[in-house]
């Protein structure tokens, strides 16, 4: 007989979290820590969503998302999970970019962007100056009128170089491109600016094991290999989920699937405004992205002088199509030296990603698919070769994940990496409007993407949670559960 993962059940929670990503986790937590009776259902046979990790022979341990987060990171995780998961976040001192245009090593944060800025790109002082106060000046009430690529031209007029070293990685942590709202720019590209660049010290593994004895601790249910199928609602609101057969009634429930996938499949499109539904239609999701996942054989090391984050490209000029391309000239590379792990094995790893669009893997037959696999594991080998001299040999385990393998871990629509674009926060906000008690928290709208993004958006919504149940008086919680939401 199959295993039933929802054994022990009850028959009633206050709150459903649908999905284990950053948001959905942390949303729960909070929301279990001020005594609401919380539901936490997975489908994948782990929790974390893309902030997860995988296994291969020889004890190599590979992190899908690890590669750098801004240091607000520290105070969201010690305010809402544990300060000894804040204590194990530490910054990556080594960020290094290596194009046609330039060649430099940045501890990537304000004081090393004015001195790069002005020294070696030549730009006036006061130019960066007024860009940086106007970029940090940015938050979501703002016009969205202006984009990206108006805002460098305002500032730094021409100068194409200036703008690949601004624009380059924050088109990597989130997808945004030239033509997005600069706002969404100016809010990800200060918050890394404030500090510089910060990983979990311990890998994915301990973050989210740590994470999961936290949830206990506050008296979340959380089961893996819970796939819902279905969020029933009724003109009252919300009613139920239906998951692996099962009927769970809910008052409330918190969405982190892909929000198109909340509207369209969970509930259906039949259950919302016409006009709600056309606005949901027209969100676009955010692109994919591929992986190369290399492991050094034991006893073979990288000079800590590589870097820990690496920006490469081939590409003459910056241009976002190029990023996207099959044809691929950019690659950012993590290095993983022990250190990442320091209880674990003393193992070096090599992470390649490089955006990617759905379209180019989803319809290729099973050998072309497998071939462009091996391609794209041939060419990163290849490109890395400059940096890591010898590397073919030096690898004992080599892997890759691709768009597919993105939708199929996760059921984020095409793969998105991070969700959608910017026009999908407002639509993940308006959805308690339209039906009481369904609300979605999970990358949208690219500043709520990333980790920090995630989680951050995970408190934004179970404070309104809270407040609606508390409003209701429908939970036994004790208070409120969160004292503030601000980052
Ligand atoms: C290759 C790559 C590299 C990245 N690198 C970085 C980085 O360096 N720094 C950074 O800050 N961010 C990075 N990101 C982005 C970051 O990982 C994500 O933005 C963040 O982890 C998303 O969290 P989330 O809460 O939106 O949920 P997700 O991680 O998207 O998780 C959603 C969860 O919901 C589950 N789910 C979906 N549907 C159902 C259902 N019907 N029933 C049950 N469960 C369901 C999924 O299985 C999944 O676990 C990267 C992303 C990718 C793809």
């Amino acid at each position: 007989m199959p295993k039933d993962f929802l054994k022990g059940c009850q028959d009633f929670y206050d709150v459903v979290v649908i999905g284990a990503g950053l948001a959905g986790l942390t949303a729960a937590n909070i929301l279990g820590r001020a005594g609401h009776k919380v539901l936490l259902l997975e489908q994948h046979y782990k929790l974390g969503g893309l902030a997860t990790w995988f296994r291969r022979p020889k004890s190599h341990i590979f992190d899908i998302s690890l590669h750098g987060f801004p240091y607000g990171m520290i105070k969201s995780c010690r305010r809402y999970w544990s300060e000894e998961i804040a204590n194990s976040i530490v910054q990556l001192e080594k960020i290094r970019f290596d194009n046609p245009m330039f060649s430099l090593t940045t501890t990537f944060n304000r004081d090393d962007f004015t001195r790069l800025l002005t020294s070696q790109f030549g730009v006036p002082a006061e130019s960066v100056k007024s860009f940086f106060e106007t970029a940090r000046g940015m938050n979501f009430f703002d016009d969205q009128s202006m984009t990206t690529g108006e805002l460098f031209e305002k500032f730094f007029p021409g100068r194409e170089d200036v703008v690949r070293l601004l624009m380059e990685p924050i088109t990597y942590a989130n997808g945004s491109t030239l033509e997005d709202p600069a706002i969404t720019y100016g809010i990800v590209f200060s918050n890394f600016m404030a500090k510089g660049v910060f990983i979990y010290e311990g890998g994915t593994d301990d973050l989210v094991g740590k994470m999961g004895a936290e949830l206990k601790r506050n008296g979340v249910d959380c089961r893996i290999n819970c796939d819902v199928e279905k969020i029933e609602v009724d003109r009252n609101g919300v009613q139920a989920v239906v998951v692996n057969g099962r009927r769970i009634g809910c008052g409330t429930v918190v969405s982190n699937s892909n929000l198109k996938a909340t509207i369209f499949n969970l509930v259906g499109e039949d259950k919302f405004d016409r006009g709600f539904v056309d606005q949901a239609r027209e969100v676009r999701l955010n692109n994919s992205s591929t992986q190369v996942y290399m492991g050094l054989k034991e006893g073979c090391t990288i000079e800590e002088s590589t870097g820990d984050l690496l920006f490469s490209s081939t590409a003459p000029l910056f241009r976002t199509e190029a990023l996207l391309s099959r044809d691929i000239t950019s690659r950012t590379f993590s290095f993983y030296y022990p250190r990442t792990r320091p209880d674990g094995k003393q193992q070096f790893a090599v992470v390649s990603s490089t955006n990617a669009n759905y379209s180019d893997w989803a319809n290729l037959s099973e050998q072309d698919y497998n071939e462009s696999k091996q391609d794209l594991i041939d060419t990163t080998l290849d490109a890395l070769e400059k940096y890591v001299p010898g590397i073919h040999d030096m690898i004992d385990t080599v892997d890759a994940a691709t768009p597919n393998t993105f939708q199929h871990y996760t059921k984020h629509l095409s793969g998105a990496s991070f969700g959608t674009k910017f026009e999908g926060l407002g639509v993940s906000r308006a959805l308690p409007e339209q039906i009481p008690g369904l609300y979605h928290a999970g990358s949208v709208g690219i500043i709520m993407s990333g980790w920090l993004g995630a989680i951050n958006y995970g408190v934004i919504v179970a404070n309104d949670v809270d407040q609606q149940l508390m409003k209701k008086g429908r939970s036994g919680a004790a208070g409120s559960a969160t004292p503030a939401t601000s980052n």
